[in-house]
């Protein structure tokens, strides 16, 4: 995932770059990427530090918190960083304390975005995913999908025939 600061002729300057989701050694349950990540990013230039406010999209799939079926969705999020080119030798991001600042060593133009994009797919995660606003969920009695069928357990709770019958036992 990885941007090059020569592909731009001045500064500022935007791009759209697409990466395949594999790259992301991201595991959650219920979820899955469906398609490339997009990132739009648009970058600043001051004194040699690049300020970038991206746009990230992604289609994926999701499970549904209440009724378990797997629904189609899409992570929209937008985040900042920025790019710093360190003096002297090369400077690894990871020595950076904070993860949204990108450090580069003197020369070098390819900044690795995985970390940040990584970041920024997480906190875009919602945490109680839902196919509806309105999902009416399982019936914790029998099982079914309130959303496709009714089924009968509310009935029966309510009906006073075998509130009768309960007594008679
Ligand atoms: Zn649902
Ligand atoms: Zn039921």
């Amino acid at each position: 995932m990885n941007l090059d600061l020569n592909s731009f002729e001045e500064f500022p300057a935007e791009t759209t770059l697409e990466f395949e989701v594999d790259y992301i050694d991201f595991v959650s349950q219920g979820f899955s990427f469906k398609d490339l990540l997009t990132v739009k990013i648009g970058i600043q230039e001051i004194n040699d530090e690049y300020y970038c406010q991206a746009y990230l999209t992604v289609p994926v799939e999701e499970e549904c918190c209440r009724c378990l079926t797997l629904f189609d969705d899409e992570l929209l999020t937008d985040f900042t960083f920025s790019i710093k080119i360190g003096k002297g030798d090369s400077v690894l991001s990871s020595e950076s304390d904070n993860s949204d600042v990108i450090l580069l060593g003197n020369g070098e133009h390819i900044v690795d975005l995985s970390d940040v994009i990584r970041e920024a797919v997480m906190l875009a995660l919602p945490s109680k995913p839902l196919c509806d606003e309105e999902c009416r969920g399982l019936c914790p009695n029998c099982g079914v999908n309130l959303n496709e069928e009714s089924c009968k357990c509310k009935g029966v709770e309510i009906d006073d025939r075998w509130e009768d019958l309960k007594d008679l036992s």
